[in-house]
């Protein structure tokens, strides 16, 4: 293991140059950050989806490659010498121009992940020169030399032993007199297409590089000084987590607390890399750290919060007694490659809902072919408007003794769907979107402010 600390900064950590600025301080309170992974600035990979998905009206498109040239612009009017940089950033612009054109004519996958990888290949231009500034030396780096993946444009696979083989040769021997700048969330395939991991990215990718680069340790710096026990936006009372296991983390991943891209734990955890969290804003307010080995494992560790959830109830009397049935539920499924998140049964009836991946957080959709085939064999029912509430804690399906807690919190709520008992690590329910933040509150109070 080297000795190499990657520090990644997501989108608001590197909105503006006061912000980048302070990017700048959190790199040099550590010297063993030796690799920065860094996202487009705020905002602009929204606009980049935008022209990617084509826009026909000629002044809207030159309004976003205004927008554009303006967040950028306003950095490095900021920097002392930003000539070069300012070339390099204007270049991409062109690019950026050249391919909205295009996708305004026909858009596709490749195209798009061409257009949208161009945000991070802009700031990280700009940030190796605000530190090379500062007096470090710094250097930035093309991260699609190293991060190969396949073809499957948007929500590209990585491939471990090449980015292995490749971070080897060329970026691990960079990094022994270079503090380097790179992009997070964008790769290559073997033919040299640019490649994205998919919306939020970056976090994912910092971990394959840690991975790659066999790092002591990742910081993943955002706006936020941490994990807390749930999202303080629902419940003020919310409180900063300082140490979590990668287990817990995960889950709370999974389940959609915003804070890290759900892969980016995976890496860390087959390389056993500390992960830490904070809010570049306020470095000073620490963070959470998510690591193999923490002190305490209490019952309750979190609630979190994922909505747009979609379950599907499947009913049949022929599933009495028979066996099979399930089978051919999931063999349809699997046909349609809808990915089934939870699930419960019983004797007549079994309730699943339908994994979120590729969503981008929209509700994942029963295609009508897998519908019709279902009905086929049963009655089927979906409903829309849900919100899965998860309670995550530890040895949760070894403990006794607080469901009567739980369940009476939430007493006068209608718990449309419960999964309990498969994992250690998560109570959970599924409710109407329209109670789901008074659900988590109301736990809150009861599970974490006593
Ligand atoms: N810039 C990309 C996005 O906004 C990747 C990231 O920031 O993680 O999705
Ligand atoms: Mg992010």
């Amino acid at each position: 293991m080297s000795n190499f600390n990657v520090a990644k900064f997501g989108g608001t950590s590197v909105a503006n140059f006061e912000a980048m600025s302070r990017c700048a301080a959190v790199i040099e309170a550590n010297p063993n950050t030796k690799l920065v992974v860094s996202s487009a600035c705020s905002g602009v990979t929204n606009l980049l989806v935008e022209l990617a998905n084509g826009v026909q009206d000629t002044q809207r498109r030159s309004e976003i490659l205004t927008k554009l040239a303006e967040i950028h612009n306003a950095i490095l009017d900021q920097l002392e010498s930003s000539d070069q940089a300012a070339s390099d950033v204007y270049a991409i612009l062109d690019t950026v121009t050249s391919l909205a054109e295009a996708a305004s004519i026909q858009s596709s996958h490749k195209l798009t992940d061409h257009l949208v990888a161009c945000g991070e290949l802009m700031s990280t231009h700009i940030l190796a020169q605000l530190l090379k500034e500062r007096g470090l030396n710094a250097t930035r780096f093309d991260i699609r030399d190293v991060l190969r993946t396949d073809n499957n444009f948007g929500k590209a696979e990585p491939q471990l032993e090449t980015i292995k083989q490749l971070a080897d040769s060329s970026l691990v021997p960079l990094c022994q007199d270079f503090v380097v700048v790179t992009q997070g969330f964008i790769g290559s395939d073997s033919e040299g297409n640019t490649t994205t991991l998919g919306r939020g990215g970056s976090d994912y990718s910092a971990a394959l590089i840690a991975e790659a680069v066999e790092a002591s340790g990742l910081e993943i710096w955002t706006d936020v000084p941490g994990i807390y026990t749930t999202d303080p936006r629902i419940a003020p009372k919310a409180s900063p987590i300082p140490e979590i296991s990668f287990s817990e983390a995960s889950e709370m991943a999974n389940f959609g607390a915003k804070i890290l891209h759900p892969s980016t734990l995976v890496p860390a955890l087959r390389h056993d890399i500390p992960v830490f969290v904070g809010s570049s804003k306020q470095p000073e307010k620490g963070g959470t750290w998510i690591r193999h080995q923490v002190e305490s494992s209490p019952l309750f560790r979190a609630l979190a919060l994922r909505c747009n959830q979609t379950m599907v109830t499947l009913r049949s009397a022929n599933m009495f007694h028979a066996y099979g049935f399930l089978a051919k539920v999931f063999e349809i499924l699997a046909k349609h490659k809808v990915s089934v998140d939870l699930i419960t049964t019983s004797e007549i009836s079994v309730s699943l809902t339908l994994d979120q991946t590729g969503t981008a957080g929209g509700a994942p959709q029963l295609p009508e072919q897998a519908r019709i085939e279902l009905e086929e064999l049963c009655h089927v029912e979906v409903e829309h408007n849900l919100c899965l509430v998860a309670l995550i804690g530890n040895n949760m399906s070894e403990s006794k003794g607080y469901a009567k807690q739980v369940f009476g919190t939430l007493e006068d709520f209608n718990l449309r769907m419960i999964c309990y008992g498969a994992s250690p690590h998560n109570l959970c329910f599924l409710l109407h979107e329209s109670v789901s933040k008074q659900a988590i509150q109301k736990l809150h109070t009861e599970l974490f402010e006593g």
